[in-house]
């Protein structure tokens, strides 16, 4: 699978921004033949504005995602301030966000909560986009494989899990999609190199294939600083499947120029 996944976080601030950033998405995107899509497109709106961002998008190319779900529970609960995963998908949402590197820091999401969280998305058919990545002092001491195979001790332990319940390999493989993103690259207009990003790739499918001999490849995506000047350089690369992007979704243009170059690179 392909994507470009937009990572809205915290914004837009108002319902009206969102429509206005929907209005140019779709307008830009309606009359898209779909045989030339080549890349999944999806938005991750903040919980408050889910439920309006997939009616909007029901019928079209696009699909939405949820940024994070429960981790205690799957459905409801006495957990204050939390959305679970069975409202996610009832709001109509397909997809979320789990492990961004900003719920790890202000979080302090851990193991445990994350393995609890990617279990309860697949118990109500979320897809899983599941971010890894190391910080600045881990990638300058050469760190990055030892930090990321431990951040994917949560994708082993949830397939061995999956398993028990007789979930089928293709369609975990087709609901799960790893992000790799160095923290250090995150909003920072710092980037690693297409290389650098393209053996991290190769390690992650490697090392997720050791998981589950019957899994077919994984979807990897990078994220990171994407930009319309950069995009067309990782889309290159065929250890690279798509870009999860941030401050860049939040004007339709870009977002979709990256879209486009990554449509282009894996047509
Ligand atoms: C992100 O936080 O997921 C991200 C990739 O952000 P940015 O594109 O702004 O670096």
């Amino acid at each position: 699978m392909h994507a470009v996944i937009g990572n809205w976080k915290q914004n837009p601030a108002t319902i009206d921004e969102v429509n206005t950033l929907l209005d140019s998405l779709l307008a830009a995107t309606e009359d898209q033949d779909a045989n030339d899509q080549h890349c999944q497109l999806m938005v991750a709106p903040s919980c408050i504005h889910l439920t309006g961002v997939s009616a909007r998008l029901q019928n079209t190319s696009i699909l939405a995602a949820a940024q994070d779900i429960s981790a205690h529970s799957s459905s409801i609960g006495a957990y204050t301030g939390d959305c679970s995963a069975q409202q996610i998908a009832d709001a109509g949402a397909t997809w979320t966000i789990l492990g961004h590197s900003e719920r790890r820091q202000y979080h302090k999401e851990s193991h445990q909560t994350l393995v609890n969280k990617v279990n309860n998305a697949f118990e109500h058919n979320l897809g899983v986009v599941f971010c890894i990545g190391e910080t600045q002092t881990q990638y300058d001491d050469k760190q990055t494989f030892a930090v990321l195979d431990k951040q994917l001790a949560v994708i082993k332990d949830s397939i061995a899990k999956l398993k028990e319940q007789h979930i089928d390999s293709k369609k975990l493989s087709e609901d799960l999609i790893i992000a790799y993103e160095p923290v250090w690259a995150i909003g920072t207009g710092k980037v690693p190199t297409v290389e650098e990003v393209s053996a991290t790739h190769e390690h992650i499918k490697q090392t997720v294939a050791a998981f589950d001999k019957a899994l077919p490849a994984v979807t990897v995506l990078y994220g990171g600083s994407v930009n319309t000047d950069n995009a067309d350089d990782f889309a290159a690369s065929t250890m690279i499947d798509g870009a999860l992007v941030g401050g860049a979704s939040l004007k339709a243009d870009s977002f979709l120029a990256i879209a486009n170059a990554f449509n282009r690179a894996k047509s």
